[in-house]
Parts: C-alpha cells; structure tokens; sequence
C-alpha cells in the first residue's frame, strides 16, 4: 500500500511497525459548534484509510481526540477559548457545550458511514498526563516559565520546520493570518504548553498544576492521548491540511523532544473543502453542515460520493451543481446495485480479478475515484453474472460504504417496511391486471411518503428520498 507522506513529502510504500497492528492516531473536533462538510471531508478521508487499510487485512487501532478546552481562536494561543466563547453566546455551561456538539459530530459520522474510531478521549480527561508531560520537558530543558504560562522552546530544535516549508519570517506579526504577539514568549514560534495567565478572566475549566491554575495549551493534547493509547511509536496520523502548520509542526516538537526519538512515521493530510470563498470555516463564510443538506433533500451518502470521486489531496470546490450530479449519480449507482440479483454461483476468478483492481486502485494513495471506476467496470461487465457481481459490490462497499446493497431503511420501523413491500405487491398486481390508475395511485402515495420506485427487469426496487 503506497501512501503520500507529507513528513518526507513523497509517496511512500507504507511499512507498519507491527506487522499485525496498524496505530493510528486523528485530530478530532473542536466541539464548539458542529462540524461543517469540509471537516467532515477530512473524516471522510481518514474513515477511507482505516478501511483500506483493514481491507489490506491489517487491525488498526485507532484513537481520536476530541478537543473541549485549550484551542483558541487564534492558531497562535491568542485570542479566546473557542469552547468558552460558544458557551457564554448560548448561555451554557462548557461542558454543555461540549457534549452537546460531541453528540452531533457522531450523528453525522453515522450519517456519512464513518466509523467511530476505537478510542475515543476528550481533552479534559488527561489533564495529570498533560501535567506530567509538560514538566517532562521542563526538566529536559525544552520549555521555560514565562508571564505566568509554560512555553515550548522552538529554538532547541534543528528541524522545528520538518513537516512544512514554513520560513521562520513568515512567524513575524502581520505576514501570516492569526499571528499575534505575545510579549512574554521568547521567540516568536514558541507555543503554549500551558496557560496560567490569559486575557480573559473566566475560562471555566481551570486546573491546578505546578505552575498555577490553568489549563492546557491545544496541542498537547493530542500528543499525549496518543501516547497513552498507541505507546512511543505511531504509524499514522492524520488531519486536514490546516492542521500541518502549527498544530502537528508543534506536535511533533514536543513529542520528539519528550521521547528522545522519533514519534510518528506517515503523517498523512487531507486537503480543504472549499466555497467560493475560499477554505470552509467554521467562523467565515457559509457553513454547510449535513443536517442542512438533509434538509434540502440530499441523501448524505450523495456528499460522501462526492468526496469518494476527487483524490483526497485536491482541493474540492463544494457547489451544489456538483452535488446535485453527485446525487443523481449516486441514485442511479444504487438503483443498478439494488437490483442485482443473487442468482447463480460466485466466479471466483472474475471476483478475484476485480477485487485486486478494487484493491490496488485504494493502496495507490487511497485512489477513490479508480477505485469507482473499478465499480462501475464490474456493474457494466456484461460476462459477469449477478451473483458475482453483488459479491464484489459487497466487498467494495466494506471500504466506499455508500450502503450500495442495503435499503436505506435505518431510519424506518419494520412495521413501515412491511407496508411499503405490501403496497409494492399491490401496485405490481394491479398493472397486471392492467389497472394503471390503481399503480399510479400507490406510488404516488408512496412518493408522498418519502418512497421512490422504480421498475427493473429484475423487478421493483424502492429506496428512500
Ligand atoms: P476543527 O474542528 O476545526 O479542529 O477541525 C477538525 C478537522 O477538520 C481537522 O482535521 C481540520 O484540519 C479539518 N478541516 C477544517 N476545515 C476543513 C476544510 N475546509 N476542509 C477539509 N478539512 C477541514
Ligand atoms: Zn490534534
């Protein structure tokens, strides 16, 4: 499996340190407000590369973080805490906050198929491991006290900048976006490892520590969940493209330095959604989240098709014209998909044959839009017979997991289904019996209810709007 790593910058064969075990570690989500579809895309991305890495027959751990404290609103540890300006606009507690948007980002994991990873840990959990971390690398001599807050020494390193091709005079104030300054710090890279002292005097969660009360800077949090649950070496981490540049420049940093070794060997990034405004934000521009789209008609599996057809390191330019042919297509898929039929025995070659097309498309760079062509192949291959090709459908879908065979009836109760596949009956006997009024009345009830149908040689198939 070949993968494009953004630490040596080029596409790699991906060796991991354990033969049967595969570690790999996410950026979660900062809960202050709910997921936009561009965060989304990067999860997409990640859900993507732990299945194909399971479909290569690895066991992959995974762990993800999900940020409820520390991460402020500007990259550079000013500005406010975004979960504390979240919660005194909606009159709530942090916690609230937190749980409450926690609940929403795993609705539309479900939505869009994502598997939950394996561990999943809130910031404010670790707080002692965060302790015992940072004063680890004071007595390293990699962080100094300074105006009340705990600072990394960027200038201890050699190779601060191994992941980016960040300058260091584009830190000075004013060049990039976000970098403000912060007179007690004593470089201009240096960051926050732990906050006593802040502009704002009613940050909630406040803990004690050597240093004071506080609370933990963003970044090591994620350095620390990772350490807990995947030891001193990594495989795989992961996040958008926004996260190279401070956050796991400032990871690896602190981790590296705290271990004495190398920590994370592939760090594999996703690149933007974008508007037409430029990258989707959660503070700029629209914001697009899959209830909304829900609510406009979309199926959210149309938008994961959507993603699945560009390479994960494009930017994707989000409009609804293209997911309106995202949609369509998607239906068309499953309307051909549907009505595959289990008839006849599994070539075993043919299945073969496209499974390591399948296969290979996914393990060059997670190549989703080969890997649908494979599917569309095998849907058009007219030596396959049905059997073979549902199989292969089947096992395509452990990885695109668009619920390609599967009746989207997740949201319906049985009592429901039963009466849609009775009237489906009905409505067949009556246009066999040539009472087109009686059809037509039933699927225009259907319709009403939600329920599209659509006639195949193969016979009647239905799927929810
Ligand atoms: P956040 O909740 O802001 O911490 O971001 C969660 C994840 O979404 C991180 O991995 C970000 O890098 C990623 N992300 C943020 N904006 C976008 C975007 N427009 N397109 C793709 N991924 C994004
Ligand atoms: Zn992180």
């Amino acid at each position: 499996m070949k993968l494009y790593n953004t630490l040596t910058r080029k596409i790699e064969e991906f060796i991991p340190i354990d033969d049967n075990l595969v570690k790999m570690y996410t950026c979660g989500p900062t809960v202050y407000h709910y997921a936009h579809i561009g965060n989304l895309r990067s999860y997409i991305m990640e859900d993507i590369l732990e299945k194909t890495l399971m479909y290569n027959g690895y066991n992959v751990k995974r762990v993800m973080n999900i940020t409820d404290v520390g991460h402020l609103s500007s990259d550079s540890d000013t500005g406010d805490d975004k979960m504390v300006t979240s919660a005194k606009k909606q009159k709530k507690t942090v916690l609230d906050i937190a749980k409450f948007y926690t609940e929403a980002f795993f609705k539309d994991f479900k939505k869009l198929n994502i598997k939950k990873p394996e561990i999943i840990e809130p910031a404010t959990n670790l707080i002692p491991e965060y302790i015992n971390f940072i004063q680890g690398l004071i007595d390293k001599g990699y962080a100094y006290i300074s105006g009340g807050n705990v600072y990394f020494d960027t200038t201890k390193l050699n190779d601060y900048y191994v992941l980016t091709n960040h300058k260091e005079d584009e830190m000075v104030v004013g060049v990039r976006q976000g970098v403000e300054n912060d007179s007690s710090k004593h470089n201009q890279a240096d960051f926050v490892l732990w906050f006593t002292k802040s502009k704002f005097e009613d940050q909630e969660l406040k803990w004690d520590s050597p240093w004071g009360l506080g609370y933990p800077g963003w970044h090591i949090e994620c350095s620390c969940i990772s350490l807990k649950y995947c030891g001193e070496n990594l495989d795989i981490h992961c996040g958008g493209v926004d996260n190279i540049f401070p956050h796991h420049t400032n990871e690896i940093a602190q981790t590296e330095s705290y271990l004495g070794h190398k920590w994370c060997n592939y760090w594999v990034h996703c690149e933007h959604l974008n508007d037409k405004n430029g990258k989707m934000s959660k503070s700029n521009g629209d914001f697009l989240t899959v209830s909304l789209l829900e609510e406009k008609g979309y199926n959210p599996l149309s938008y994961r098709l959507m993603c699945l057809q560009s390479h994960y390191r494009k930017q994707l330019v989000f409009t609804y014209e293209s997911l309106n042919n995202a949609e369509q297509a998607y239906k068309k898929l499953k309307q051909k998909t549907l009505s595959l039929r289990e008839e006849g025995n599994v070539n075993e070659d043919s299945f073969k044959f496209y499974n390591e097309k399948f296969t290979s498309a996914l393990n060059d760079d997670m190549n989703t839009s080969s890997a649908l062509t494979v599917l569309y192949d095998v849907l058009k291959d007219n030596n396959l017979n049905d059997a073979t090709k549902k199989e292969l459908v089947k096992s395509f879908d452990k990885v695109l997991s668009l619920d390609l065979t599967k009746q989207n009836t997740n949201d319906l109760d049985e009592e429901f289904i039963l009466y849609v596949e009775n009237q489906i009956k009905l409505r067949t006997e009556a246009k066999r019996n040539k009472d087109f009024k009686l059809a037509d009345k039933i699927r225009d009830e259907l319709k009403e209810k939600k329920i599209e149908i659509k006639d195949t040689k193969e016979g009647t198939i239905w799927l929810v709007k």
